[in-house]
């Protein structure tokens, strides 16, 4: 009856999602365990060893777990979780792709994109693009939850360290190997973390006018994101679409400019603060959500806001 949590991390701390999945697992009144994986994860496990409810954390350490793949992360959680009932990772592309195969394995559970948990067995997910919440329960002795992190406040709290009990890493699936990673380099934040997000829909019109958005973005020191016309459209690049099909976006503040709020954009913008839209279209979908709305150019209202807001002190994310 023991939770077990996969811890995000960059190799030397912990990110805050993980955090997050602790709150969340804490939800379950279970004992909470913490999993690292990585090639080096000693720091990130002394760290999350003193977080306020943790009973242990397992720690392995292996190359493999700089980049692995899907099938061998579910080789290590099938391996685990005999000794877990429930198992909280985030809700990303690795972990969607091992938790189902570890679960079919298992004869288990699967919970995809878990919002909330109402109680020890019922689980909040959104259908149809967000337009619908389901509760779903479940009494499969095993559950493998991918979670949302941004729908839980951070755990917070700290303990005179638990145990860090060592693993050894499972031998990696062969079938499959990483060959290659190109990953688009930005000083920006993260888009997933971004504290401001300034995104730029077909409205734009061109690429050259993407500038006028990045501009905004560097000023506020925030992230550049797009829908996904304006990523067909070749506007931006597929790596920083929002929406159902794209990233999910939590930040303080959203600021959409030629986004006509489409249900499959909004899916990725549920957990933002406030949201501003800016759109020439008075009955764009995009105002039903926005917390501030301005009906006009958005070639007029970017320059106006990058020359009128005050710029973000320097290394503020
Ligand atoms: C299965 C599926 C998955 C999808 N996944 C996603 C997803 O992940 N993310 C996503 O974004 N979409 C997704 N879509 C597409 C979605 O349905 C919409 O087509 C898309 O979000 C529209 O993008 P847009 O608002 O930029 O473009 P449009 O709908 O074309 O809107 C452009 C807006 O810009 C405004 N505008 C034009 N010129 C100006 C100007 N000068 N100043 C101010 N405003 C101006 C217009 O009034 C209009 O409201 C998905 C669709 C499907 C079917």
């Amino acid at each position: 009856m023991t939770t077990l949590v996969l811890v995000e991390h960059d190799g030397q701390h912990p990110e805050p999602a993980s955090q997050q999945l602790l709150a969340a697992a804490l939800q379950l009144g279970d004992p909470v365990h913490l999993l690292v994986l990585g090639a080096q994860g000693a720091a990130v496990a002394q760290a999350v060893a003193g977080w306020a409810g943790v009973g242990q954390v397992l720690l392995a350490e292996h190359p493999q777990w700089a980049a692995p793949s899907a099938e061998t992360l579910a080789r290590q959680l099938e391996a685990l979780m005999p000794g877990y009932r429930t198992l909280l990772a985030s809700h990303r592309a690795l972990h969607r792709g091992a938790l189902p195969r570890a679960a079919a394995r298992l004869q288990a559970a699967y919970l995809s994109d878990v919002l909330a948990l109402p109680a020890p067995d019922r689980f909040v997910r959104p259908l149809y693009a967000g337009s619908v919440l389901a509760e779903v329960q479940t009494h499969s002795a095993r559950r493998l939850l991918t979670v949302r992190p941004a729908g839980f406040a951070a755990a917070s709290g700290t303990q005179t360290p638990c145990p860090v009990v060592a693993l050894a890493s499972v031998e990696p699936d062969a079938r499959t190997q990483l060959e290659r990673r190109d990953a688009a380099s930005s000083s920006r934040p993260d888009l997933g973390r971004a504290r401001v997000v300034v995104a730029a829909g077909r409205g734009v019109g061109a690429r050259e006018h993407m500038g006028l958005v990045e501009q905004l973005a560097d000023h506020l020191g925030g992230a550049v994101g797009a829908s996904r016309a304006a990523v067909d459209a070749g506007f931006a690049p597929n790596a920083i679409q929002i929406g159902q099909t794209g990233k999910t976006v939590a930040p303080d503040v959203y600021l959409a400019f030629g986004i006509s709020g489409a249900i499959q954009h909004l899916a990725g913008i549920k957990d933002a603060g406030v949201i501003v839209a800016v759109n020439k279209d008075p009955d764009a979908p995009i105002f039903s959500v926005a917390d501030l709305g301005l009906v006009g150019d958005l070639f007029e209202a970017l320059p106006a806001l990058t020359a009128g807001l005050p710029a973000a002190p320097t290394g503020a994310a």
